[in-house]
Parts: C-alpha cells; sequence; structure tokens
C-alpha cells in the first residue's frame, strides 16, 4: 500500500532540497493561507511552508467541525471547510506547500535575502518572509514515561512521516482521537501486528473510524488494549515491550517493536524566539501600516503579532495580509510601481484569478 493520497488542492513538496522564491510564509494556518492570495494578486510567489501535515493550522487542527460565525460574508463555516475555501481560494496563484517541517533557522544572506532551513534540511532563499506562525508550532504531546528519549526516533514516534517504514513491524498504537484511529487503519494492512493502546474504551475519534477499528478487532485483526502505558522497555533505543498497567489485570507487558503514540499537539513558540527579531512576551510587535517586525523584510501576521488593539480574529489576520502585501512588493520588486486594483474591475486582476 502506498503513502495516503495528497490532500485535495495541495501537493507537498517533498523534504530536502532548495527552493528560491518571492516571499517565504512560515505557517499555513488561515492567516498564511490567505496572505499567498494577497500576494499572488500582485505576482508575487509564496512558498508556505507548516509543521503539522496539513493546512489550516487551529482551524484544521483544534476545530475543524466548530462552527465560526464571524467570516464576513460566511455567517456560518467549519474549521475545515474554511481551510478548504481558502485553498480553493489561492489555488490560482499556486503557491508551494511544504509540511510536516519546522522552520527552525533563520538566516540574512550577504545580498539582503533571507534563507529558512526546516528541520528536514529544506532550504527556501527570498527577499521576504512572513511569520504567519500563530501561537507557535504545534508539538506532540508526550506520554511521562522514563527514558523516552532513547526511544525517541528509534522506535517510538509521534507522527507518520512514511507508512513503508512501519511494514511488518509490531505496532503498539497509543490514544483515542482521530490521529490514532486513522493510523490504526491505515497501518494494519501493512504492519505484521497492531495493539490499539486507549486508557478507556470510549474513543474520541469519528464515529465511523472507531466503527471500523471495532470490526477489526471483532475479525481478531487488531488487538484492542484498554490500560495506562508505565514504562517502555528495550535496549539502545530499540523497544522491545509496552508496559501498562488496569485494574482487572494490574500490571503486563506487550511485545512491540515500534510505539506511535497519538497524545494530542500543544502550541509552543519554538524556534522563532531565536530568529533575532524584538519579541514581546512571545508575540512580535509589528508597524500597523506594513505588518514589518523589527526586521526589515520579515513581517509578521496573525496571532503571533501584537500592536496596540489587536484582536486574535481570523479577519483580523486577513486585514493584515493584505497591507503586508502592499509592502512586501516594494522589497521583492525594488523600483516596480504597485498600482491599486479591484478584482471586480481589473480584467488584469481576473487574469491572473484565471476568470477572466
Ligand atoms: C477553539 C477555538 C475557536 C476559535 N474560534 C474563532 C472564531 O470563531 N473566530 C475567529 O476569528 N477566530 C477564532 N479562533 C482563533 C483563530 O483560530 C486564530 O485567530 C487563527 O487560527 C489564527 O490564524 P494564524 O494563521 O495566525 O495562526 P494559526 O492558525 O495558529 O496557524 C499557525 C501555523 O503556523 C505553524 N507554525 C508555527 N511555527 C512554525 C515553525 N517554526 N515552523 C513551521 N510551522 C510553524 C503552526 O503549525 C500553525 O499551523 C478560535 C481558536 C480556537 C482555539
Amino acid at each position: 500500500m502506498s503513502d495516503p493520497a495528497p490532500l485535495p488542492l495541495v501537493n507537498p513538496l517533498p523534504p530536502g532540497g532548495t527552493h528560491e522564491t518571492d516571499v517565504i510564509i512560515v505557517g499555513a494556518g488561515p492567516v498564511g493561507l490567505f496572505a499567498a492570495f494577497e500576494l499572488g494578486l500582485l505576482d508575487l510567489k509564496a512558498h508556505i511552508i507548516d509543521v503539522l501535515d496539513k493546512p489550516g493550522g487551529q482551524c484544521a487542527e483544534l476545530y475543524p467541525e466548530k462552527p465560526i460565525y464571524d467570516i464576513p460574508g460566511l455567517p456560518v463555516v467549519s474549521g475545515q471547510e474554511l481551510t478548504d475555501r481558502l485553498l480553493e481560494q489561492i489555488k490560482p496563484f499556486h503557491p508551494s506547500f511544504h509540511f510536516g517541517e519546522m522552520v527552525e533557522q533563520l538566516h540574512r544572506l550577504d545580498d539582503g535575502r533571507f534563507k529558512i532551513v526546516s528541520e528536514l534540511g529544506t532550504e527556501i532563499t527570498a527577499p521576504v518572509v512572513v511569520l504567519a506562525a500563530g501561537g507557535g508550532s504545534f508539538v506532540p504531546r508526550k506520554p511521562k514515561l522514563p527514558d523516552l528519549e532513547q526511544y525517541e526516533g528509534k522506535s517510538l514516534f509521534y507522527a507518520v512521516r512514511k507508512m513503508e517504514q512501519f511494514r511488518d513491524k509490531n505496532i503498539v498504537i497509543a490514544g483515542g482521537g482521530d490521529s490514532a484511529l486513522d493510523w490504526v487503519l491505515n497501518l494494519h494492512p501493512i504492519a505484521k501486528s497492531i495493539t490499539l493502546n486507549h486508557r478507556r474504551d470510549d474513543f474520541r475519534a469519528a464515529p465511523h473510524s472507531v466503527a471500523k477499528m471495532r470490526e477489526l478487532v471483532a475479525a481478531g485483526k487488531l488487538r484492542l488494549d484498554i490500560s495506562d502505558i508505565k514504562a517502555l522497555k528495550g535496549a539502545d533505543g530499540q523497544l522491545s515491550h509496552v508496559v501498562v498497567e488496569n485494574k482487572a489485570d494490574g500490571r503486563y507487558e506487550i511485545e512491540a517493536d515500534t510505539l506511535l503514540a497519538f497524545y494530542g499537539l500543544t502550541m509552543k513558540l519554538g524556534p522563532i524566539a531565536n530568529f533575532g527579531i524584538n519579541m514581546n512576551e512571545n508575540l512580535i510587535p509589528v508597524d500597523v501600516a506594513t505588518f514589518q517586525t523589527s526586521e526589515a523584510g520579515i513581517f509578521a501576521i496573525g496571532d503571533i503579532n501584537t500592536y496596540p488593539g489587536k484582536l486574535k480574529l481570523i479577519l483580523c489576520g486577513f486585514h493584515e495580509g493584505a497591507l503586508m502585501a502592499q509592502a512586501a512588493f516594494k522589497i521583492a520588486r525594488p523600483g516596480q510601481r504597485l498600482v491599486f486594483l479591484y478584482t471586480t474591475s481589473s480584467s488584469d486582476l481576473q487574469k491572473k484569478l484565471g476568470v477572466a
């Protein structure tokens, strides 16, 4: 079985390699996505990079099914639907996407441009960087177990980057949400064995995934284990057993060479704090005419920025993206004249949007 099909409207680039573009957008939340639209209207190309494996930021990760009632022109829209609509809207500009990659470094080059480097070695160079990093990067919640570090990245993982890595493995998948259940269902055809571990027999995941999981358990294709994980056993980072405990059976061991732990995500500012930009209590102060930070050429829009009167609302982030794009144009296209145009009446903009 091959890896899951690419998301609709998004064809992410593989990690690694070097890229050059007009604008690097760090963060594929709603604000980062809409920024690609405003930049696209001005003919500026963008690469968007996010540590999550999908676009949408908080909307897609924290509340995909919750209704939002304060997006102008959309009386009610779910977090996921808003994300999908934004992807549809920016499609004419073909932004390049990089997912599952934390931006770890930001350097200014001798020629004045910037280079960002991701944890997976992707390098992107551009004259403008837009930080649309929200409350920071989503990082996995880790189980509180002794000696966790020795297994991390060797036989304990918090995400699946390549399904093939787990072929013929004896896997314990821990968690009760969508990630745990989705990976149980995706990996069971290629794994040697899968045990789904959760602390209670009640799952937050989508009901159809839970029903499928229960079918597999009933058919003997999957083991369901209701217990708390207490320790990991193994040597040199290679797991051999997961030690668990519950009231009925006491403490016992599950044989496993791989543990996939899906206990949800938390938000941490992460590497942005080390980018050399002025910060104020984990937020980035900006000039409200341009949304530029203390560093010329680096902008901050959306939840990550702060200024007098700031509201952490999606619609405010959209406004910030529009003004940022005007200022970014002057840096990316020095000497070129910027003409203010309406999408309703400009045939030039309509051509770019593919509607004329
Ligand atoms: C439960 C809930 C309900 C909400 N309801 C509403 C509402 O009704 N209306 C409203 O307007 N707002 C609402 N909000 C707030 C709204 O979701 C945020 O204002 C919005 O998501 C901010 O968008 P953003 O693009 O700035 O940041 P985010 O959505 O936080 O996206 C930032 C992205 O940047 C990525 N990132 C950060 N650092 C890095 C890095 N170093 N490398 C790579 N990627 C990185 C993150 O992974 C993330 O995907 C709600 C929030 C929550 C939690």
